[in-house]
């Protein structure tokens, strides 16, 4: 551990530096007050883009030189030619535009921990998150939470579902939320417990009433819906069983209000029996995201089914703690609706949803020893319509089509990493990368365009969170 303890100072040094240039003579904090309710989005436009080949992930299919017109956030219209009167035109040649990429589970809240999960069980994933979540400010939130998003945007990402377990106080759930906002993301919210929470304290389900009830003056319009992140009986760790009128209590509070319920289960060996434990207790329906489920055995898998259940698969970060392979062809023969997720980009490094994507191809070839077991057009139906089913929103999102909501990417194929045009669903699942994402909208908001951030700076984000993490692990005397 000697080298790793040298390698880790050198880090702190180089991250304090970065940290001290980021922070620019201003303070984290005050950034953070100054931040509260200055955010402006761009207007919702009225504009078309031309000449595009068209992937509408919908029963039209895909339409070569085609045009999408988008006014006040609604796709008005797909089609060659279309008359867009007053239209501003967008040349969409040499793109593919296709539905905004759904993500389904991620600890946004925890960006500022990029990487940090070590090699040796003492700085591992759960560990780690837990010495630091418990040092972290509500300010901290906010720039994990901001980071995220601009990297989501930046990635194609127009959905994201921040899975919030860090929730100190109700400022630490508002910061987080204000990030979301700010981003111009549709997102969902999920209210949880926070790190080290005791497992015999019931996680704050009078705050989550108030914000459920206070809820317009959070939603951005609309944009972002409301649930809650349960326990579960146990989590990932066989050390955290959740005493039962613990999790009766959160799970029936969460119910009660109405909200979805989001539950990592079954993730690992070790804890391969949750999902049968939550069927026998007569608790799935719906309303519940059963996350991970690598382990679920196929009772529990046609019980999901039938409850009508859905599942998220993080192939990143379930392959690098060891939680083994996801299970796809299970889910997809059994009917339950598959979203994808990025978790937390403290074990992935980064938030990429084309390598989820072709990660998920690919280790369902490989453990079915064949080439042609997933292909890459159903892979691109759960990144973007399947995801959003997965979540409830299919009648918003998902799909090019007219009157959704107008949440669409465009990818330039002209790049050198794509260069030739063959199939696009192969083009998007094995080649593509965030750098080709030319141009996101979100609700009719255009965020990126020609590459570049259009409501962020980019830069700041970075070197506000960048100060955020250094100050943060100071803090907590953490390398
Ligand atoms: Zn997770």
């Amino acid at each position: 551990m000697t080298n790793g303890k040298i390698s880790r100072r050198n880090l702190l040094s180089g991250a304090a530096a970065i940290g001290a240039l980021g922070a620019g003579g201003f303070n984290v904090t005050e950034t953070f007050a100054q931040a509260r309710g200055s955010a402006k989005l761009p207007a919702r436009g009225n504009f078309v883009i031309r000449n595009a080949y068209v992937m509408t992930m919908d029963a039209a299919g895909d339409i070569r030189d085609a045009d999408v017109h988008v006014k006040d956030g609604v796709i008005v219209a797909v089609g060659q030619k279309l008359n867009a009167p007053g239209a501003a035109a967008i040349d969409g040649k040499g793109s593919i535009v296709l539905p905004g990429l759904v993500e389904t589970h991620w600890h946004m809240w925890n960006t500022l921990l990029r990487s940090m999960s070590g090699e040796k069980p003492e700085f591992g994933y759960f560990r780690t998150t837990a010495m630091l979540g418990q040092k972290y400010e509500a300010s901290d939130m906010y720039h994990g939470t901001r980071l995220a998003a601009a990297e989501a945007i930046n990635s194609g990402i127009t959905h994201v579902h921040s899975w919030c377990h860090n929730i100190r106080s109700p400022e630490y759930a508002e910061a987080d939320l204000r990030a979301l906002r700010e981003s111009g993301l549709r997102a969902r919210f999920s209210y949880g417990p926070r790190q080290a929470q005791p497992n015999n304290e019931v996680m704050n389900l009078a705050d989550l009433e108030r914000m459920k009830n206070a809820w317009a003056n959070y939603s951005n319009e609309g944009l972002i819906s409301l649930g809650m992140a349960w326990r579960g009986q146990g989590g990932n760790n066989p050390a955290t069983a959740i005493p039962e009128n613990v999790w009766k209590a959160e799970l029936e509070g969460g119910r009660r209000l109405g909200l979805p319920i989001t539950v990592h289960a079954s993730g690992s060996r070790a804890v391969a029996g949750q999902i049968d434990a939550i069927e026998k207790a007569n608790l799935l329906a719906k309303d519940m995201q059963l996350i991970h489920a690598g382990f679920a055995s196929d009772e529990a898998i046609k019980a999901m089914a039938k409850a009508g259940a859905s599942v998220s698969l993080s192939p990143y970060s379930e392959l690098r703690i060891g939680f083994g392979f996801p299970k796809v062809s299970e889910y997809i023969a059994a009917g339950v609706p598959i979203g994808l997720s990025v978790d937390t980009v403290e074990l992935t490094g980064n938030a990429d949803m084309f390598g989820i994507m072709k990660l998920i191809q690919n280790v369902e070839n490989g453990k079915s020893e064949s080439e042609f077991k997933l292909s890459a057009r159903r892979v691109l139906e759960l990144g973007t319509i399947e995801g959003a089913r997965s979540m409830g929103i299919a009648d918003k999102t998902g799909s090019l089509k007219a009157g959704k909501r107008a949440d669409l990417i465009m990818v330039s194929t002209g790049d050198v990493n794509m260069g030739v045009f063959g199939d696009p669903a192969h083009m998007l699942v094995t080649a593509a990368q965030p750098s080709n994402v030319d141009t996101v909208v979100v609700d009719g908001r255009i965020l990126k365009r020609g590459g570049k951030l259009v409501a962020m700076n980019a830069r700041q984000v970075s070197q506000e969170a960048a100060a955020a993490s250094a100050a943060l692990r100071k803090r907590a005397n953490w390398w």
